[in-house]
């Protein structure tokens, strides 16, 4: 199964420092790891800028631990084996915003989507296969948010559902890491955690950050320039396999059973708020782009979808710049 990460970038599970310099007595410092099976790095001007880096870093080990769905130890991993857990309130709201974009998508986004996740193969190190059509519809009717239940004592799953808080877990890692920043306070910061970018500050000479959108192909097809925002983009690409001569990707349509099909490359949204743009470029990309544009539009975000054509449509009037446009 082919992967968004670069392989040369697994045996750097830990924290390093690629490069630090002064400015001043403001310290400029760019940080690299290995996280949540992603690339992740970490770039950004403050006196604190390495122990904020620090922070983020430990941060993201214990998201991994605690809210992978793949992990064999910490929260998630306890609830999908039926026991009931304490439920922190941040994860509690992040859970509830999960929720929320569950019934506005109609269930295109749905939290309790793992038991077809792991039929498919896209769990951790495992190689991706086409069901038989009897386990695609038996996983299907295990996707039922009544086997949720959340009370003041935590949260468990019963019946043999499970939950995978994927399509959000980065988002949220964004929006605690913005805290970690501020904390620290750092002057302006970009962090790329493998499709989820945040920035944050402003930049010493006032212009916009710039974030590429990736074309899917080793390239990028548009900039958005924007202030401190989060750009969150979830892409076919990201994360496939191949079966006789067809790809199948990880963003699986709850109600149909299968990778949504509907000549969508990726979708970028562009939020203050982290956890939900990072639902709701999921929630985006398997709705498709009329249903989609409506969702996102009816939460106020901005969106960039781009087509297997190449076709570029957006939502909220983003400030963007197509890589086709560019003068040289
Ligand atoms: P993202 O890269 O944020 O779009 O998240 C992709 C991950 O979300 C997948 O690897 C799955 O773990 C999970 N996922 C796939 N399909 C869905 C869905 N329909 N609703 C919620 N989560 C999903
Ligand atoms: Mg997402």
């Amino acid at each position: 199964m082919k992967k968004k990460l670069a392989v040369t970038f697994v045996g750097l599970a830990v924290f390093l420092p690629l490069i630090m310099f002064f400015a001043g007595n403001c310290k400029k410092a760019e940080f690299h790891s290995f996280k949540m099976d992603t690339d992740i790095r970490i770039s950004g001007q403050g006196r604190d800028m390495a122990k904020a880096a620090k922070e983020i870093n430990e941060l993201l080990d214990n998201i991994d631990k605690n809210l992978n769905s793949h992990s064999s130890e910490g929260m998630i991993f306890e609830l999908n084996s039926g026991k009931r857990v304490a439920l922190p309130a941040d994860i509690a709201e992040m859970i509830e915003l999960s929720e929320e974009v569950r019934e506005k998508s109609d269930g295109a986004f749905n939290i309790a989507v793992k038991p077809l996740i792991d039929i498919w193969g896209f769990s951790h190190g495992k190689s991706g296969r086409v069901p038989e059509k009897e386990e695609i519809e038996s996983a299907v009717k295990l996707i039922d948010n009544t086997k949720i239940e959340i009370s003041d004592d935590g949260i468990s799953v019963s019946d043999g559902g499970k939950i995978d808080l994927g399509a959000v877990a980065k988002g949220y890692a964004s929006d605690r890491s913005r805290e970690i920043l501020k904390k620290h306070k750092v002057k302006y910061a970009i962090l790329d955690f493998g499709g989820n970018i945040v920035t944050y500050g402003k930049k010493p000479d006032g212009t916009d950050f710039v974030v590429g959108i990736s074309d899917g192909d080793g390239g990028i097809y548009a900039y958005v320039f924007t202030g401190e925002t989060c750009v969150v983009t979830s892409g076919g690409y990201e994360r496939f396999f191949e079966e006789k001569g067809k790809r199948y990707h990880h963003l699986l349509d709850p109600h149909t059973g299968y990778p949504a099909k509907n000549g969508l490359k990726s979708v970028t949204i562009i939020s203050e708020n982290g956890t939900l743009a990072d639902a709701l470029s999921t929630a985006c990309f398997v709705l498709g782009e009329e249903k989609g544009g409506e969702l996102a539009e009816s939460f106020g975000v901005q969106a960039v979808f781009l087509d297997e054509k190449g076709k570029v449509f957006t939502v909220g009037n983003p400030k963007i710049k197509l890589e086709s446009e560019k003068e040289d």
